[in-house]
């Protein structure tokens, strides 16, 4: 996956350098809620103008069906100019001649925000003649927004060909972190992989067996495991029909010569709630009327012996239900030892996925993995071991 063209290998100065952003960013109340998506963008702003180069703003926002101006990027410029710290143009529409004035327009170090680029339903469609209308408006492309890199979308796919195109720095240390840890990663590797449902991570399992030594399993899908190796789950989050997918997959894991690491013990209840009493109990021995929440202590202790044996740890999804405190011990502890080992030096952690992070959030260990990717669909994407359209358009450094 390395060895893109990145920044540092382009020429940006006067140049007009077209930038996919993801400004995605959830907003509550008419205001942005979260400015994180912007703050993680600003190293790339900042390089490039600081270069002179001009630099243009692309992104999507939300799911408008055409243009609607209750989904307009308008809402983001004041937090944007506020953390750059410099004023940004706002051109009303992503395309068109008074966008290609708005831009003819600007000097050295200035930068602009175009409008939604999902008001046009073109964008979605990787449409070649929105995309060459986008090129007109630029003279360099750099893609910094790897969370919508699982897109082919025309501000992803289309016009990445038809500029001179390299990587932003966000997009660089995505690429770095992620292939590090499956592509060419110091082994052991441990594959970390929790939340509700085998379903929605099947093709991600059956990747990750093949490409780690261990696969940590835990949380819901970690019921189904179980239940598919004959210990009865009572009433925990299974999946009757995922049954026999879980078989494949332990059979798919011994061929592999990738061990499975289920829970041995784990934390039950009558009820989903924070204020529900709760126990800890061997696998053997769930009661009929209750549901495991969270891994127990023995598991943790297998889980966390297993990563001091690690090299690499790449983790999706939490050990249990996080968002109650009674059951949130499980993975906050796994987590902490990852940032322990990470710290020691001894681990490289990678982690992705929309819950994970507020799952790691929750253990104070955010910012002590090595890398946490904002990436939601993207990670898992990546994890499943499928090709990112955007990422596979990038040109890559010719060899010396
Ligand atoms: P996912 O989006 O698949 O990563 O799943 C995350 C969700 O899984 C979180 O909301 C957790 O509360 C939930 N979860 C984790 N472990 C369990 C469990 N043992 N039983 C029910 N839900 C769980």
């Amino acid at each position: 996956m390395g060895n893109f063209v990145s920044l540092a290998d382009i020429d940006v100065k006067g140049k007009r350098v077209l930038v996919r952003a993801d400004l995605n960013v959830p907003v509550h109340l008419g205001a942005v809620s979260d400015d994180a998506r912007i703050r993680k963008l600003l190293p790339t702003i900042k390089a490039l103008t600081a270069r002179g180069a001009k630099v243009i703003l692309l992104s999507h926002f939300g799911r408008p069906k055409g243009r609607d101006v209750t989904q307009s990027l308008r809402i983001i410029l004041p937090v944007l100019e506020k953390l750059l710290g410099q004023k940004v143009e706002f051109a009303e529409d992503s395309i068109g001649k008074d966008t290609e004035q708005l831009v003819a327009g600007l000097s050295e170090g200035d930068v602009a925000l175009l409008e939604n680029l999902r008001f046009y339903p073109q964008e979605e469609a990787n449409d070649k003649d929105f995309a060459a209308a986008l090129a007109l408006l630029g003279d360099v492309y750099v893609n910094d927004a790897f969370s919508a890199a699982h897109r082919a979308h025309a501000s992803i796919e289309a016009l990445a060909r038809l500029l001179p195109a390299a990587a932003g720095l966000l997009m660089q240390a995505e690429l770095e972190a992620l292939s590090k840890s499956l592509e060419q990663p110091v082994r052991p590797v441990a594959a970390l992989v929790g939340g509700a449902k085998i379903s929605t991570k099947l093709d991600v399992l059956n990747n990750l067996v093949e490409k780690c030594d261990y696969l940590i399993l835990g949380g819901g899908m970690a019921n189904t495991f179980l239940l598919a190796s004959g210990i009865a789950v009572g009433k925990s989050l299974k999946e009757a029909e995922m049954l026999e997918s879980a078989r494949n997959i332990i059979a798919k894991a011994k061929n592999a010569g990738c061990e499975l690491v289920l829970p041995v013990d784990v934390v039950v209840s009558t009820s989903f709630s924070a204020d529900a009493e709760y126990q800890t109990v061997d696998v053997g021995n769930i009661p009929d009327d209750k549901m495991a929440l969270d891994v127990g202590e023995k598991s943790v202790a297998r889980i966390n012996q297993v990563l001091q044996q690690c090299k690499t740890l790449v983790w999706n999804g939490p050990l249990g239900a996080f968002e109650l405190a009674p059951f949130a011990k499980g993975t906050v502890e796994v987590a902490r030892c990852a940032a322990d080992l990470t710290a020691k030096g001894q681990l490289l952690s990678v982690a992705g996925g929309g819950d994970t992070m507020s799952a790691l959030a929750t253990a104070g260990v955010e910012e002590k993995f090595s890398y946490i990717s904002s990436a939601g669909g993207a990670f898992l994407e990546w994890l499943e071991g499928k090709i990112l359209p955007g990422v596979a358009v990038l040109p890559r450094k010719q060899a010396a």
